[in-house]
């Protein structure tokens, strides 16, 4: 689906597919368990799901002549450091505007885990105090004038890397790259479990998986606190990503499965649920999650198991984005394990 568009590879290739035994068993033993490493797609300061989104997004930035990438998130982004990374790597300037979405107080959050990693890559770091938001904002455009008044060529890369016109592709490649393990493996996925806030990955998965008519086996997790507005981007990528690879069906609201119900009480903010889901996981498999993201759609995966949501016998697939540098931000939450 994607052999029109341009590639710069940053991830190792393919990630591995692990089945989850231990946790399977502890849930019942009815249903099967398995993750797709996402946050081990790359070498760059731990990769994860936004380094496969820039695979399609770097082209067009190096034909644009830039010389800067500027992008946005919170305070503890792992967008932002993938960007910082992958800047790095190109011989570009990294320009981040980090909003101030979360609000946590742990002594040490504005200065390790992701923050302190896209610092020590060389990024030029402005702290901005604003709320969470998913949609375009006015600091990144004052960024954006900034770069330009100084001398230099900035290329913009939205929150997440969502909503920009390739933004959707890279995880398309992953729906293919599932079907291609699927026929080694010799198994296919019954529902795939990701987790969803500003809509691309999600978005690039179902137009992915449309084409074997499984849109909605793709169960979204909200974690952004804002569903309506989540929900409305992840319909609009996907269609404007539909039309981009030429996808024969058309996209419509129906096929955006997105869960509500494990986001509370905020974006970036874990419940008890979210940090006893993080814990049994670490605990079952050594699989580390973290507290914003990973953690929620994980407690998404195991409350739905329990609750009975999946048929007896299915395979679901959880898509691990990466993430697990933020867990440093809550140091205090996790300070007894
Ligand atoms: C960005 C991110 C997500 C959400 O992906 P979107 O494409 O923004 O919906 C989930 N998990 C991790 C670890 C992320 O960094």
């Amino acid at each position: 689906m994607l052999d029109k568009f341009e590639r710069y590879p940053l991830t190792f290739g393919p990630t591995p597919i692990e089945k989850l035994n231990r946790l399977s068993e502890y849930l019942g033993g009815n249903i099967q368990l398995y993750a797709k490493r996402e946050d081990c797609n790359s070498g760059l300061a731990f990769g994860g799901n936004k380094i496969r989104k820039l695979e399609y997004i770097v082209p067009d930035a190096i034909a644009s002549h830039a010389d800067t990438l500027v992008t946005i998130g919170g305070v503890q982004s792992n967008h932002t450091r993938q960007v910082a990374a992958v800047a790095a790597k190109l011989g570009m300037k990294c320009r981040l505007v980090q909003e101030s979405w979360v609000p946590f107080q742990d002594a040490v959050y504005d200065r390790v885990g992701n923050i302190l990693m896209s610092r020590v890559m060389g990024a030029e770091i402005e702290l901005v105090d604003e709320g969470f938001d998913i949609g375009i904002r006015e600091s990144w455009e004052r960024a954006l004038e900034d770069v330009k008044a100084k001398g230099g060529k900035p290329y913009a890369i939205p929150a997440g890397a969502s909503v920009h016109k390739y933004g959707g592709l890279g995880y398309v490649g992953f729906a293919e790259e599932v079907r291609e393990q699927e026929a080694k493996m010799g198994i296919k996925f019954d529902y795939i479990i990701v987790c969803t806030v500003t809509g691309s990955t999600h978005a690039g998965m179902l137009v992915g998986f449309a084409k074997d008519g499984r849109a909605r086996n793709v169960i979204g997790i909200d974690a952004s606190a804002t569903p309506e507005q989540t929900r409305t981007q992840v319909l609009a990528i996907a269609q404007h990503t539909a039309s981009l690879v030429g996808l024969s069906q058309e996209i419509t609201a129906d096929d955006v499965i997105l869960r509500e119900e494990y986001a509370y009480p905020a974006y970036g903010i874990p419940s008890e649920e979210t940090n006893a889901a993080i814990r049994l996981c670490a605990r079952m498999e050594g699989m580390m999650t973290d507290p914003v993201y990973e953690g929620k759609s994980m407690q998404g995966l195991i409350d739905l198991v329990r609750k009975g949501f999946f048929p007896a016998g299915s395979k679901v697939l959880y898509a691990h984005l990466g993430g697990v540098p933020a867990i440093n931000a809550y140091s205090y939450i996790y300070r007894n394990g």
